[in-house]
């Protein structure tokens, strides 16, 4: 149901909804929803998913306010990733959210000793905004990492996907070669036919292009 190829946690959260410009690309649309998220993506360990999923999250006051605040969490860490991605100074309300939002995280934040060693373990998993946790540390990290200069946004005009670029040129520019890169070679396609029809004769700078590839 939701798509976890961004690189990291954040990311993948951040790309729950398609397009910024179209609400109806939104994935996270009932608290359930999130639940959902929070069990597919492992953010939160097992044993919490259980309740996450159950009698305490069904629809209710307390489930919008947490969805609300969810998405704004995500749109808050959307602005930041992309103005990193667009080479821009992040907005310091930006900043400020993110680290009032850590801060609200971080002390559930454990140290657990399993299967022979310590582990990060997040308490308080059966609040459905224990998933807003792990979201916000992936993205502390990320942030103070130096794959923070590979964050990339979807060169495509209608989506605004963030991923990690850890192609071998560092040129990549669609979240995905199966959606947006097809998209954008079937436009070109089309339009160099036109172009092709337009002029009235076959173009050679096509079949130089083709050749390059
Ligand atoms: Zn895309």
């Amino acid at each position: 149901m939701f798509d976890f190829t961004a690189g990291a946690l954040c990311l993948d959260f951040v790309n729950t909804i398609g397009d910024r410009g179209r609400p109806s690309t939104e994935q996270l649309r009932t608290p359930a929803d999130l639940a959902a998220w929070a069990r597919q993506s492992g953010a939160l360990a097992p044993g919490g998913v259980k309740d996450l999923t159950g009698r305490r999250f069904r629809p209710s006051r307390r489930g919008a306010e947490v969805l609300a605040r969810a998405r704004a969490v995500r749109e808050g860490l959307y602005r930041l990733f992309s103005a990193l991605a667009a080479g821009a100074a992040p907005a310091p309300g930006d900043v400020a959210a993110l680290n009032a939002n850590l801060a609200q995280a971080l002390p559930d934040l454990r140290l657990a000793w399993r299967r022979q060693r310590f582990e990060w373990h997040w308490s308080g998993q059966d609040r459905l905004d224990a998933v807003l946790g792990p979201v916000l540390r992936s993205a502390a990290e990320l942030l103070t990492s130096a794959e923070a200069a590979r964050v990339r946004e979807c060169a495509a005009p209608s989506c605004t996907w963030m991923f990690i670029d850890r192609s071998r040129t560092h040129r990549r520019r669609w979240c995905s070669m199966q959606t947006c890169g097809n998209r954008n070679k079937a436009r070109r396609h089309y339009q160099r036919v036109k172009q092709r029809a337009s002029d009235g004769s076959p173009s050679t700078a096509v079949s130089t292009e083709q050749a390059r590839r």
